[in-house]
């Protein structure tokens, strides 16, 4: 295969999709544009499924639920194993497209896909854990035991910014629960929602008996989604996207009592404290707020830094936000990439000027338009020196800004710190055990993810994933987050002569 600079994206997408196995006949057939946020250029046309379509697919999955549930647990894991050796194989091909569609660095389109593996990995020693209790009865002669079931249908609806890990992380433990998958996802991603699915084919064909419909994807926007969010043979939708998303989503799927992962928007945050390591807190500080060009649902927006040492810390970092590299990830080494459209860009520059006309002094955020075709929207990041948490600092703006504040007080700084909708991740950078493990405590950070001297993106598969308040409270990947996507019978048996009954309650006929 030729390189970026020989050939155009359009033209490199479609042969990743085609050496992956994908049927590429129908990318410039229907009225779905998606676009390259390298270059800008257009990648695919496609067809966008209707709801009826949606419907039928939901029809097909809640088939093959029928027989896939039936499947021993071990066995299911066996597919998603092999799950794991096709993602070995297509990492660099994956990875690329990655790049391609949602202009990640070479290394993070990889990263992401590596994410892949490990969760196939863990849901494989998953599918021989499904354990559930043995619990203690107060009635003699009986036992009582917790049986986990498969849940049913489960929709997956995901975010532009993980095109590929979301789905990996929810179909792997969706799959040896023994569910079956409907995925659809983002508008602007669909390139590598057909990659991953002509991976998981591969897997499938060497398994053998899977039933048909075990994986499909759906290509669309907000409606396709919706016809998801609505069908009540979809048991479990799991959704990664904006808090406004989440919003509309959350309460629809509530009311046909159906079950809901949330995995929303993030306004995280970093506390610098006297103590730090000043040197790991700016490469850490730098990584979790500019990589990813600020487009990572845990990247570090807020910085609250201790008076003591402000003037050590922001000074350096002003000078890192200066001499970054931007470009263009495929052809250069750029350690920020491109903004995924110029709607983010208008929201960046909006929340810019926002902060400025609260007090605030911005260093950087100008586009960039010297590394890019006009289509394509680069940016400097921007660092924001803020007199205090107020407007744009309140809300999450996907874009590469940091707000940096001054604290003087440790209570304080958590209170502020805390006073944000979202709840997703954050970092405290101290050598102060005090300091670092009342961050972590009941009374410290009121994020799914709090973390120490390190930053706030970067999360490992091992660990449940996921934030409180405005981003949810749905947890995906590791630890018994596979949960949510069982169902859970209490039995109680009676192996006695005698019907003895709970509480002492005396029923004699
Ligand atoms: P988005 O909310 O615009 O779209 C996300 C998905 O939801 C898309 O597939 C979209 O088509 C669909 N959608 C939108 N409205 C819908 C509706 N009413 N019904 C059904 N589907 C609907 O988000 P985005 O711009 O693609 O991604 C960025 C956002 O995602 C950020 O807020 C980021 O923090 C968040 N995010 C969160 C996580 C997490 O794990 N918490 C991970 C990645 C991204």
């Amino acid at each position: 295969m030729k390189d970026a600079s020989e050939m155009d994206l359009k033209s490199i997408a479609r042969s990743v999709l085609e050496k992956l196995g994908a049927d590429t006949s129908a990318l410039d057939s229907g009225s779905m544009a998606s676009f390259s946020p390298v270059t800008g250029e257009q990648l695919a046309a496609l067809p966008e499924h209707s709801v009826a379509d949606v419907t039928a697919a939901i029809g097909r999955a809640a088939t093959a639920f029928r027989s896939w549930r039936k499947v021993p647990a071990p066995r299911r894991g066996e597919l998603v194993r092999l799950m794991g050796e096709e993602l070995r194989a297509a990492k660099d091909d994956l990875g690329r497209l990655v790049s391609i569609e949602a202009g990640k660095s070479p290394s993070e389109g990889a990263g992401e896909v590596q994410e892949m593996i490990d969760i196939c990995d863990f849901a494989v020693g998953l599918s021989r854990q499904l354990y559930g209790l043995t619990i203690a009865t107060e009635r003699p002669g009986h036992r009582m035991m917790e049986t986990w079931h498969p849940l049913g249908v489960v929709g997956v609806i995901s975010a532009f910014n993980f095109p590929v890990a979301v789905w990996s992380w929810n179909t792997a433990l969706a799959l040896v629960c023994g569910n079956p998958v409907v995925w659809k996802p983002s508008e602007k991603t669909p390139l590598t929602a057909l990659a991953c699915q002509a991976v998981l084919d591969r897997a499938l064909a060497r398994f053998g008996d899977a039933p048909e419909a075990l994986s499909q994807v759906v290509i669309g926007g907000r409606e396709t989604g919706e016809a998801l969010v609505d069908d009540p043979r979809v048991a479990l939708v799991s959704a990664t996207g904006s808090t406004r998303m989440g919003r509309q989503v959350g309460p629809r799927v509530a009311s046909r009592f159906g079950r809901s992962i949330l995995e929303l928007g993030g306004n995280n945050a970093g506390i610098v404290c006297p103590s730090a390591d000043l040197d790991m807190a700016l490469r850490a500080i730098a990584f979790g707020a500019m990589g990813t060009a600020g487009q990572r649902c845990t990247t570090m927006r807020r910085l609250f830094v201790h008076d003591s040492v402000y003037d050590q810390l922001v000074p350096g970092l002003i000078k890192a936000y200066g001499s970054v590299s931007v470009g263009n990830p495929l052809t250069t080494q750029a350690l920020v990439g491109p903004l995924v459209d110029g709607q983010a860009y208008e929201a960046m520059q909006a929340a810019l000027k926002a902060a400025e006309d609260a007090g605030g002094t911005v260093h950087g955020g100008t586009r960039v338009t010297d590394v890019a075709p006009e289509a394509a929207f680069y940016v400097k990041p921007a660092l924001v020196e803020m007199p205090s948490q107020t407007g744009p600092v309140l809300e999450e703006t996907f874009a590469p800004i940091l707000y940096v504040m001054r604290y003087s007080d440790f209570e304080d700084v958590i209170e502020q710190h805390n006073a944000v909708g979202a709840g997703l991740s954050s970092s405290i950078f101290t050598t102060d055990l005090r300091e670092s493990e009342a961050f972590l405590s009941a009374a410290g950070s009121d994020c799914g993810i709090a973390n120490v001297n390190i930053g706030t993106s970067g999360a490992e598969i091992g660990g449940a994933f996921g934030g409180e308040k405005e981003t949810g409270g749905g947890r995906e990947s590791g630890s018994d987050a596979w949960k949510s996507y069982m169902r859970r019978a209490t039995n109680t048996i009676n192996y006695s002569h005698q019907l003895p009954l709970a509480q002492g309650v005396v029923f004699d006929i």
